[in-house]
């Protein structure tokens, strides 16, 4: 599998979603390809393949699918990261910046422990704000955020850098302009 493939060609722009201006990136046409999903996935853990990985934290919603698919392919364990008030059990939250206001997400407080080494998924990388809060949430239990997984990267938006600068090393297979 060394061969190379056009992951950018299996994922679909939607002009004007969700609102006029933005173009979408829309993972469900790769999700749907077996070979674009499973080289994406492939791809996406190639540096970890057989070193220790205790976790995967998957981002709600579409990190959840990439991230399970790459927690089975690291025997690794699945953190999900979800908005708030969706976990059933006692959580730990944080407030991220949004362009408009503010969000916040959550972990089940004992999804991960003291030392545990954690890769961060999710489908896209923009302006970090998201991923940050999520390695905030991970850090602040003790984890070792070893990396942060994306498909997708919009570089101009600085969210990789972001990470980076976090001292978390950042993996990417397509970038957008
Ligand atoms: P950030 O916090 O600004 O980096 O935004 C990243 C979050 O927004 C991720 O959870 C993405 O799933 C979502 N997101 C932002 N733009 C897009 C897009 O064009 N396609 C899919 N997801 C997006």
């Amino acid at each position: 599998s060394s061969d190379p493939f056009d992951f950018a060609a299996t994922v679909r722009a939607i002009p004007d979603y969700p609102k006029k201006g933005i173009v979408f990136r829309d993972i469900t046409t790769l999700l749907g390809d077996a070979r674009a999903f499973r080289r994406t996935i492939d791809e996406l853990v190639q540096p970890w393949a057989g070193s220790k990985i205790d976790k995967v934290a998957g981002i709600e919603a579409r990190g959840f699918i990439v991230g399970g698919a790459v927690a089975h392919q690291l025997s690794a364990g699945f953190v999900p990261i979800r908005k708030k008030g969706k976990l059933p059990y006692e959580t730990v939250r944080v407030s991220y910046a949004l362009e408009y206001g503010i969000d916040e997400i959550e972990m089940h407080v004992d999804a991960v422990e003291p030392g545990e080494r954690v890769i961060l998924v999710d489908d896209l990388i923009a302006t970090g704000g998201t991923a940050e809060g999520a390695i905030k949430l991970l850090r602040g239990k003790g984890a070792i955020v070893e990396a942060a997984c994306f498909i997708i990267d919009l570089p101009v938006l600085g969210g990789a850098d972001k990470l980076r600068a976090m001292d978390v090393p950042v993996r990417t297979l397509i970038s957008f302009d």
